[in-house]
């Protein structure tokens, strides 16, 4: 593979070749190349989802890896056949500036983390993949934003579900409404929690709570069920184990307005099991349940109409689109855009539920 270095040195333009063609360019030259990713934080969903999804991939490679934790390095270059100059930590993550193996760095650390991490990678000039949530507040979301385009590399933000089809079916019957006018949606996520434990999903700064964590969930399927984004939101809290949930809310309950009068209820909640989006309109209703679980995503309509096309696995697919929206340099499906707008959202909510106002949405 030709990285853009060397290519400007063959032919002799130096660093001024920056200005006419972007990073990409010379990283991944056909569709027959495999792009190279470098996860960033070797925690559970890296382990267990992205890892292991990366095998199944057409476009994309496992790499490289960013980690602070020694002891993860030799268990990973045995699993995944990852090169000795092709580990990096955090400190030495900028290196990977240098090393045309790698063509997208993939955040996957806690959300507080996401936008110190994120830039660093935009600034590599690597294309950039961010977990969800985005990160913890809008300001950090355009950040990431400014840092790509001003390194000119892709930025795909990792929600899933927009690359499922059942997903997708609902995303299209936005627009084309085949049960009538779309009256009321509801999206919400919630687990049976005994204990959510000291984690980072559980510190205000870090993690933000299940708002943060599932509620965008619910937030970015009101968006694509209805096509539209919202006026405005009250929140609310409640909190009915204050000793287990110190810093953050048990359980937050948001109703969003949308345009033509569409209400949207959500909630996140960790005293009960719950997953479901259904949309109500003028002439019958859908849903999905679960909407946005890994192990498949099903549903019905009011008519006997069933939403159950499988697929292997969400993560291969997520990344084999974003994958292609590099290669033939066209749009990412999620761009950082659609990841800032639902965390735009959920500033609202929590200062709707510090205040006890409604808050409008410009
Ligand atoms: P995790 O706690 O299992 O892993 C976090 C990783 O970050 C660990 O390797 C940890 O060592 C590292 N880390 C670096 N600095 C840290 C710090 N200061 N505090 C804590 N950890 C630190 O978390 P996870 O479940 O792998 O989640 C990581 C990201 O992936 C989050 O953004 C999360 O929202 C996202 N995620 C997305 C999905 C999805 O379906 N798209 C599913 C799970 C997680």
């Amino acid at each position: 593979m030709l990285d853009r270095r060397t290519f400007m040195e063959k032919i002799g333009w130096g660093t001024a070749g920056s200005l006419i063609l972007p990073h990409y360019a010379f990283s991944c030259t056909s569709q027959n190349k495999k792009l190279g990713v470098c996860l960033v934080g070797l925690g559970s969903y890296s382990s267990n989802q992205l890892a292991p999804a990366l095998q199944l991939t057409q476009h994309c490679e496992l790499r490289g890896i960013v980690t602070g934790s020694p002891h993860k390095i030799p268990i990973w270059q045995k699993r995944y056949d990852i090169l000795d100059k092709n580990v990096y930590n955090y400190d030495t993550m900028g290196e990977i500036a240098n090393n045309p193996d790698i063509d997208v760095i993939y955040i996957v650390l806690p959300t507080g983390l996401h936008a110190e991490y994120a830039i660093k990678a935009a600034n590599t000039g690597k294309n950039v993949w961010c977990e969800k949530p985005m990160a913890k507040t809008v300001a950090e979301c355009q950040s990431i934003i400014d840092a790509c385009d001003k390194n000119n590399v892709k930025l795909s933000i990792g929600y899933r579900m927009q690359h499922e089809p059942n997903t997708q079916t609902v995303i299209k019957w936005a627009k084309t409404q085949p049960y009538g006018k779309i009256q009321k949606v509801r999206a919400e996520v919630g687990f049976n929690i005994r204990n959510p434990g000291d984690t980072w999903r559980m510190d205000k700064e870090l993690g933000g709570g299940l708002l943060y964590d599932v509620g965008v969930y619910s937030i970015n399927a009101m968006r694509y069920t209805t096509g539209t984004e919202p006026l405005s939101v009250i929140g609310k809290f409640e909190n009915t184990r204050p000793e287990v949930y110190r810093e953050v809310p048990e359980t937050t309950l948001f109703d969003l307005e949308f345009p033509d009068g569409i209400a949207a209820h959500g909630r996140t909640t960790g005293r009960e099991s719950i997953n479901i989006l259904r949309a109500d309109c003028e002439n019958g209703w859908y849903q999905l349940s679960p909407f946005q679980s890994y192990n498949g995503v099903g549903g019905k309509a009011s008519d006997g109409k069933l939403l159950n096309t499988f697929i292997e696995n969400q993560q291969a697919r997520q990344m084999d689109d974003d994958a292609l929206a590099i290669l033939e340099d066209r749009p990412v499906m999620v761009p950082g855009t659609d990841g800032m707008k639902d965390i735009a959202i959920v500033e609202a909510i929590n200062q709707s539920a510090e205040t006890g106002e409604k808050i409008m949405l410009s």
